[in-house]
């Protein structure tokens, strides 16, 4: 697991809305450095999702991927955090050949900056913030920033506030303010200085 570091600020914005759940018409035209989905063995597993390194022709003349696969937190060694996003992978060393017809569709993988950039969010984004070694269980980078009371690192599916006055973001459901709130939010530290506001500018607004 990544050790937390509290940091001041973050480029957060609001929890992403999924646009769609319709994937994309499958796209064979694959190359190098795609993203692709492969299905599950199993039904009720989600697809399987992994970079192509290298492709070539197999001995039976049908194209095979050399595919680096990513990894769903839930298929980590230390499992799926509360902070772990809804599409959030992790690219592995793990890599294996595969026969082009295994391949549902491409997608997207995303840094996290990137995915938090998208308009609208499809059910081929997702976003990687962290390299797995699936042999030893450890994350790079292994040490993330934390935030709000609860010390843990930024989950994009979450909505945050910023303090006002210190520039903190907090989880919305940890200080129990949210956007559709009126007001400024000031976190625990700053809450007289929400009062001190108040009284040197009655009424307005202090920018
Ligand atoms: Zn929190
Ligand atoms: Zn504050």
């Amino acid at each position: 697991m990544p050790r937390g570091v509290k940091k001041k600020t973050v480029a957060a914005k609001g929890v992403k809305r999924w646009a769609s759940n319709k994937a994309p018409a499958p796209n064979l035209d694959i190359k190098v450095g795609d993203n692709v989905m492969v299905k599950s063995e199993s039904p009720d597993e989600p697809s399987y999702v992994g970079q192509v390194d290298q492709i070539k022709k197999g001995d039976n003349g049908t194209k095979q991927l050399k595919l680096r696969w990513y990894y769903r937190p839930e298929d980590s060694s230390s499992g799926r955090q509360s902070w772990h996003g809804d599409r959030e992978l992790f690219r592995s060393q793990v890599v294996d050949w595969n026969y082009i017809g295994c391949v549902e569709c491409k997608c997207n993988v995303h840094d996290l900056e990137a995915y938090e950039n998208l308009d609208t969010v499809t059910a081929v984004d997702f976003y990687s913030r962290f390299e797995y070694n699936a042999t030893t269980g450890h994350f790079r980078p292994d040490v993330v920033p934390v935030y709000c009371y609860c010390e843990h690192p930024y989950n994009p599916d979450r909505d945050m506030v910023m303090c006002k006055h210190c520039k903190d973001w907090f989880h919305c459901d940890c200080v129990d303010f949210y956007p559709s709130m009126e007001g400024d939010f000031y976190c625990r530290s700053h809450a007289c200085q929400e009062k001190k506001n108040e009284l040197e500018s009655p009424g307005e607004e202090d920018e």
